[in-house]
């Protein structure tokens, strides 16, 4: 089975339906778009369906609005955006993503124009529980268009109306983003060049208890750090002082260890740690061995566990990153998270990267360019990671 590519469809003076993951990251006062890294890698399937003739209608959510409406989540601005990023199209913006006024203005819509839909999660339809709301829904946004084309990597572990219902009822197909980024995640997972080493981060264990599971059987070393590496030190009765420790996951923690260890897989837990004696850059601050003392929180990994996982990862021919070493976000606690990048940056085999955090830091640090990928999909990534099917992808396939 296989994902058809878009090279093959006739779209010639056709419209295309086009599913895109726009949901760009908003400032929290100004809720103006502060990284359009999503909306950039769709642009080769955009500029691919106009230039053989396609008239597009984009379809996306953006946030999780809670009624109809939220003027802060309107994707006019996303629409005003994509007009500066393709300044040679013409793009529309319909305040509605169903009904009359939105299908005169599709059907107006010329050959190389663009038209951007409201917000689809405004309609409760969209999300909804029941498949037949759903499937009325995807019918009216299928009725503007000849074609359906899903980009949208970031929402395919979504059943949700634009996603999977308007897959069954247009011919539908994958589009350029979508379909790279399961080309490398499929590698990853079937048959990924060793050394493969996966350096897991971020806050907690519970987000990723169930793709550290399955990573456990397939890379051959484990990096872990964050906050989430506490849990595991506890986990062997390390003392962790104050650091973020999630109790109830400790069992399941413990037997992940071991889960590795029985299929000779290498576990890496930090060795050392910057710690503070609070949660500000401004505490006092200071590095220690593994075990932490009372009164003090881990706040990054240290300068051993820098140069111990550099040393794995320059060594790997294939490596997976999700989730900060650290409190990256104050600049006295993000040197792990740093040191990473950099040792990523020097491997000669393929480089993925995954997650918000992961990807800010990247592009901080001025190394994105040296990635071989860098994944567009939060969930979307962990779930395929897991081993769980997508339907966005599922239904896309071909027999
Ligand atoms: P996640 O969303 O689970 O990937 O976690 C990312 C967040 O984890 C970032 O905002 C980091 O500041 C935070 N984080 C990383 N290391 C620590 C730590 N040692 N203590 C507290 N928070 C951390």
């Amino acid at each position: 089975m296989s994902l058809t590519s878009l090279e093959q469809v006739d779209c010639s003076g056709k419209k295309v339906l086009l599913r895109v993951d726009f949901n760009v990251p908003l400032d929290k006062s100004t809720h103006a778009i502060t990284d359009d890294t999503r909306m950039v890698k769709t642009l080769p399937t955009i500029e691919l369906l106009l230039k053989r003739g396609a008239a597009l209608i984009l379809v996306s959510h953006l946030g999780r609005p809670e009624k109809k409406g939220d003027a802060t989540l309107s994707l006019e601005k996303v629409a005003t955006h994509l007009a500066k990023l393709l300044p040679n199209t013409k793009v529309h913006f319909s305040p509605e993503a169903v009904g009359h006024s939105v299908e005169k203005l599709a059907h107006d819509l010329k050959s190389g124009e663009i038209l951007v839909l409201e917000n689809i999660r405004f309609y409760k339809e969209e999300t909804s529980k029941d498949e037949k709301e759903r499937t009325e829904f995807a019918k009216k946004l299928c009725s503007l268009a000849d074609i359906y084309v899903n980009d949208a990597f970031g929402a395919a572990h979504r059943a949700h109306a634009s996603i999977y219902e308007c897959a069954k009822i247009l011919p539908s197909y994958a589009g350029l983003l979508l379909k790279k980024e399961i080309e490398v995640l499929e590698k990853l997972v079937t048959n990924p060049q060793r050394p493969f080493v996966a350096v897991i981060g971020g806050s907690k264990v519970s987000s990723k208890l169930a793709v550290l599971e399955n990573l456990v059987l397939k890379a051959d070393s484990i990096l872990i750090g964050g906050a989430m590496a506490y849990t595991f030190l506890k986990s062997r009765l390390i003392e962790v002082g104050s650091s973020l420790v999630e109790k109830e996951y400790l069992s399941q923690a413990f037997q992940i260890i071991d889960k590795a260890a029985y299929n000779k897989h290498a576990m890496l837990l930090p060795e050392d740690h910057i710690v503070a004696s609070e949660f500000s850059e401004n505490a006092k601050i200071k590095t220690v061995k593994r075990a932490i003392p009372d009164g003090f929180m881990g706040m990054d990994i240290g300068p051993k566990t820098r140069d111990a996982y550099s040393r794995v990862i320059k060594n790997a021919k294939t490596v997976l990153w999700n989730g900060p070493m650290g409190v990256f976000e104050m600049k006295k606690f993000s040197q792990g998270t740093f040191a990473i990048a950099k040792a990523m940056s020097k491997v000669k085999g393929t480089t993925i990267v995954g997650g918000g955090d992961s990807i800010f830091a990247l592009t901080q640090s001025g190394l994105e360019d040296k990635m071989t990928h860098i994944s567009t999909g939060g969930g979307a990534t962990l779930e395929y990671l897991e081993g769980k099917k997508l339907p966005g992808v599922e239904v896309l396939l071909r027999k």
